[in-house]
């Protein structure tokens, strides 16, 4: 039976802080698949959706995969303090709506960014100890196009912005402090998952840590 005046003795299970768990890829990189894949198997973590004054892409739907907001609202946002960070993006604006994401490590949950450099920046000069920052690489450029190229949903023009974004996006890989190459999803989402699962266990998160050492030590 377990004795709640004993404190836990399974360092999974120690009180600790939530984390900000950061993952940023070029698009099509296989980001989303991965971060997917981790919601799914791991109900510790749960997804900051972000708010864009892009346009809803085929099968996106509002509240679920974005908050779909126009550029009066979003500026009103801003303007209201209601962001935790917010970046230009392409040719619009995306932000992380901070309630949500306090709410959420208030739950005891670990918090999932699908952010890009910017947001990886800001997250760590608000939170330092509380951010991982995750990048993913292609294998190559010439496979990142034929993905994007794959997808369809988006145009010529697009696909050709995106791709010189991309290379400007993979320059920023030294403000990670993981950089991980996608040649194979479920190997790739392993890697990440084994980075999420160490970071909990490390001893600055665990502020349950220091009963079981006085039990200790006692
Ligand atoms: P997409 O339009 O393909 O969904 O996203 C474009 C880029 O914007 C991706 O690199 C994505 O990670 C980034 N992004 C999405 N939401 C946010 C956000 O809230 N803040 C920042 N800084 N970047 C974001």
């Amino acid at each position: 039976m377990v004795d709640a005046h004993q404190p836990a003795t399974d360092p999974h299970k120690f009180k600790r802080r939530g984390m900000l768990f950061v993952l940023s890829s070029p698009s099509g990189a296989g980001k989303s698949t991965i971060a997917r894949k981790l919601l799914g198997a791991d109900d510790g973590l749960q997804m900051s959706v972000s708010a864009t004054t892009r346009a809803p892409r085929p099968g996106e739907q509002d509240g679920r995969d974005y908050h779909f907001v126009d550029l009066p609202e979003f500026k009103r946002m801003v303007s209201d303090g209601e962001f935790l960070e917010w970046a230009h993006v392409f040719d619009h604006r995306y932000g992380t709506p901070r309630a949500p994401v306090e709410a959420m490590l208030a739950s005891g949950r670990d918090v999932l960014f699908d952010i890009d450099w910017q947001g990886a920046q800001q997250l760590f000069q608000l939170a330092a100890g509380d951010v991982v920052r995750v990048f993913i690489m292609p294998p190559s450029m010439q496979e990142l196009e034929r993905r994007l190229r794959g997808r369809a949903t988006d145009s010529d023009d697009v696909v050709t912005r995106r791709m010189e974004r991309a290379a400007a996006e993979v320059g920023h890989w030294d403000g990670y402090d993981y950089v991980l190459v996608n040649d194979d999803v479920d190997a790739c989402f392993d890697r990440v998952h084994t980075i999420l699962r160490a970071e909990r266990l490390k001893r600055s998160r665990q502020t349950g840590l220091i009963g079981f050492i006085r039990s200790l030590t006692r």
